[in-house]
């Protein structure tokens, strides 16, 4: 069998043990839930939280993560610094990263587009419609055209994210609005999948299509290399032989290999 995907599921984990509506629905955890729902043999899970030590993000948990995934909400602030960075370089090296609902203003999906990641929103249960308008994509591999969900938190444009995402689904409302629901980036050698139902009142992390979005974006988001940043002075390939004008100017002889000497 060939290695399995090493798959961390980080959630804040607040709501499930404050709101009595969230508690009953996801007495374990919005990540549990969704451990349970995408468990398959090519995948390895572990389980991360806000107050686990270190978030639940220790170098050796983070360095040992293939694709990493991101619930947050109502405390993105208690996130330390160190640690969204410790996160952000991983997926500049080659990891993996999923950004769930509400996780659209965490620090981390900031950094990783660059831009607010503002949109607009309702919370009042309303249905969610969404069209797949990229079916030949990994991500959208048995979903059909569209699926609904009967009652979602609705998530409006204009959502500010960067314009270089692929959107694999967008998604209407009950109440008129669409968004963008499904868009897969490239940072660095990482591949980030932001996808937007999951608000925590509602029974979405056991719709057996959101299931199927987030085990096919798991699978996409698996590093093909890590690679660590390194800016290198790099020795030519094939021989200069245009004098190199600084060089020429200060008396310094240097040969086709750029090596200098006075
Ligand atoms: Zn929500």
């Amino acid at each position: 069998m060939s290695k399995q995907i090493n798959v961390t599921i980080w959630n804040e984990f607040r709501h499930e043990k404050s709101n009595e509506i969230v508690k009953k629905l996801y007495p374990q955890g919005m990540h549990k839930a969704i451990a349970d729902g995408i468990s398959a043999d090519d995948l390895n899970i572990r389980l991360a939280s806000l107050d686990d030590p270190e978030h639940g993000l220790t170098e050796e948990v983070v360095n040992s993560t293939d694709v990493l995934l991101w619930w947050g909400h109502c405390h993105h602030g208690d996130v330390k610094d160190e640690i969204v960075k410790r996160v952000h370089k991983r997926v500049l090296e080659g990891m993996g990263l999923i950004v769930l609902h509400s996780g659209h203003f965490s620090k981390i999906f900031k950094a990783v587009m660059g831009t607010n990641c503002s949109l607009k929103w309702r919370e009042v249960g309303e249905k969610m419609r969404l069209w797949n308008i990229e079916p030949s994509h990994p991500i959208a591999q048995g979903i059909g055209e569209y699926f609904e969900l009967k009652n979602e938190e609705m998530y409006g444009e204009r959502f500010d994210i960067p314009q270089d995402g692929k959107i694999i689904f967008i998604s209407w409302f009950e109440g008129g609005e669409v968004f963008r629901s499904g868009v897969a980036f490239e940072r660095g050698h990482g591949k980030v999948f932001y996808f937007s139902p999951g608000h925590e009142t509602y029974p979405t992390y056991y719709d057996k299509n959101v299931l199927k979005v987030i085990g096919n974006a798991v699978r996409w988001a698996k590093p093909l290399i890590y690679q660590e940043h390194t800016a290198p002075n790099a020795k030519p390939l094939e021989a200069i032989r245009t004098p190199n004008p600084h060089t020429v100017s200060a008396g310094i002889v240097q040969d086709v290999d750029g090596n200098t000497k006075k």
